[in-house]
């Protein structure tokens, strides 16, 4: 959905300092509109709020806006609220919507234990983004098509965006809610490749690169569609999404202290899963259980076990939180037991005229996967790289994790620098924080810290009015 004419719009002249806060959200996905969303509900003085996306659509973002209606969430619904202290209100929204309510009778009375369409998700967000504008007559929202290419400081705490609007104003607050940078073109389809009047098998061929979530998005979209060749995926380390259980599964974790080192942590974990199943429980109540150590956790390892993480354990921690609803899970394994679809560990190199070159895990000898269609469904890390993120840097605005992930911050989002002071004014809300907290990606996460990062600027930009 656009959201031109919605807002009010004013603008400023370029170095003008309003005597109404201004406040700029870089990004318009779910962590920028939640940021918004979070700002209106938590900041009580009125304020001016700026949002910058060259992306001309407000949706839950790039991850999870979806072409396909039945592109399927892979968290239940009892975990996407967007409101602080009301965990139903997903749930409520989705029993107030007459023709869902229709769709889905068996989940009557509530909808807490389900897996949702992606777009069902979007549409809730952007209404209680609507709800909570409209309830702000105190407020002005402008929307802009720019991407933002610097930041720098001016005026003590303020900022100045560059963008290709030269008229940007000051901003006393800047939150970077830019996830994974700006979307690159679509995959070339067989529609469009040069590669369809030279096919080399028998069979049409398809390769997806990569291992998460989208992966097996791409996969079923492909099989939903009709799609009847052959499909192989490759996948750097081999581990695709488990299956999350029937029911929901309850967090368990053990009461015991965690040790210290990282290969002693995963045979704890490894033992607590295994007793949990003897138990009659799931290892999926463990690694929920987990989740709610990962913080602490993550904070105590040093930076050369965070780096042994990174390199040997984080796909299969992600194969083991990021899972999949358990019917996609049976379809997953239903297509590699049929053999329709072939797993391939390895490396995916260079694309060819003919497919894809890859080097198989544990050789040196490159081969070629010979595919029609080629769909990079690599998980994207957040892009220091672009300028954006370069001037923040390079002014000490903002600093690289310990993991060069993503930017240093803090659980309200507060960028922190090589001293541990925050920068005053500048947060960084969602995947942006990767290498500084654990699941900053997922949606609660993003709404927890969206909310915290919101009472902060409430406090910083009137400290005498605090949030009721
Ligand atoms: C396929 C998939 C499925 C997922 N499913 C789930 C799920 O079921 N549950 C869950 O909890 N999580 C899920 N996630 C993860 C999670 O939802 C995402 O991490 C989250 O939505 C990230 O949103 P975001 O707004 O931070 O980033 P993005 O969606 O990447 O949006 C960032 C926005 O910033 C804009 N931008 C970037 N750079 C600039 C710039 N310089 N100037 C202006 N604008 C800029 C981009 O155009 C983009 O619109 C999923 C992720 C994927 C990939």
């Amino acid at each position: 959905m656009t959201v031109q004419g919605l807002f009010a719009t004013k603008f400023h002249a370029k170095g003008q300092v309003s005597a109404i806060p201004r406040i700029a959200v870089v990004g318009r996905g779910f962590s920028g509109m939640m940021s918004a969303i979070a700002l209106m509900k938590t900041v009580r003085t009125p304020f001016h709020l700026q949002l910058f996306d060259p992306n001309s659509s407000v949706s839950g973002g790039q991850a999870l806006s979806s072409t396909r209606s039945s592109t399927i969430l892979n968290t239940r619904v009892r975990d996407l609220s967007v409101s602080l202290g009301d965990a139903d209100d997903f749930n409520d929204w989705l029993c107030s919507n007459a023709e869902f309510r229709a769709a889905v009778p068996a989940a009557i009375p509530g909808f807490r234990q389900i897996f949702v369409p992606k777009q069902l998700f979007s549409d809730y967000v952007y209404q209680r983004f609507s709800e909570a504008l409209a309830a702000r007559k105190d407020i002005t929202v402008q929307v802009c098509h720019d991407p933002v290419v610097s930041i720098r400081r001016r005026h003590a705490n303020r900022f100045l965006l560059e963008s290709a609007n030269p008229a940007n104003p000051i901003f006393d607050t800047v939150i970077l809610a830019t996830g994974y940078g700006l979307s690159e073109p679509e995959a070339v389809t067989e529609d469009q490749s040069p590669l369809r009047s030279q096919r080399l098998v028998a069979r049409p061929h398809a390769a997806l690169l990569g291992s998460g979530i989208r992966v097996l998005d791409q996969l079923l979209q492909l099989r939903d569609s009709g799609y009847t060749g052959q499909i192989t995926i490759v996948s750097k380390h081999g581990f695709l999404p488990q299956s999350h259980t029937p029911n929901s599964a309850d967090p368990v974790f053990p009461a015991e202290e965690l040790p210290q080192s990282l290969p002693e942590i995963v045979r704890f974990i490894r033992a607590a899963c295994r007793k949990a199943e003897e138990e009659g429980r799931s290892w999926q109540s463990v690694m929920n259980g987990l989740r709610r150590h990962a913080r602490s956790l993550w904070r105590s390892l040093p930076a050369r076990q965070k780096r042994q993480f990174n390199r040997h354990l984080r796909a299969i921690y992600d194969s083991h939180r990021n899972r999949l609803p358990e019917a996609m899970y049976l379809r997953l394994k239903r297509e590699l037991a049929e053999g329709n679809t072939v797993l391939r560990r390895g490396t995916a190199d260079r694309r060819g005229l003919s497919g894809i070159f890859f080097t198989p895990a544990g050789s040196d000898v490159e081969e070629v996967i010979y595919a029609e269609r080629v769909f990079d469904c690599r998980c994207r890390a957040p892009n220091l790289a672009m300028p954006l993120m370069q001037s923040l840097i390079s002014s000490g605005l903002a600093m690289p994790d310990e993991l060069s992930l993503g930017l240093a911050v803090n659980l309200r989002g507060e960028a922190c620098l090589e001293d541990g002071s925050t920068v005053d004014g500048l947060f960084a809300v969602g995947p942006l924080g990767l290498g500084s907290l654990p699941d900053i990606d997922l949606v609660p996460e993003i709404v927890s810290q969206a909310y915290a990062a919101a009472d902060k600027i409430g406090q910083q930009l009137h400290p005498q009015s605090r949030a009721v």
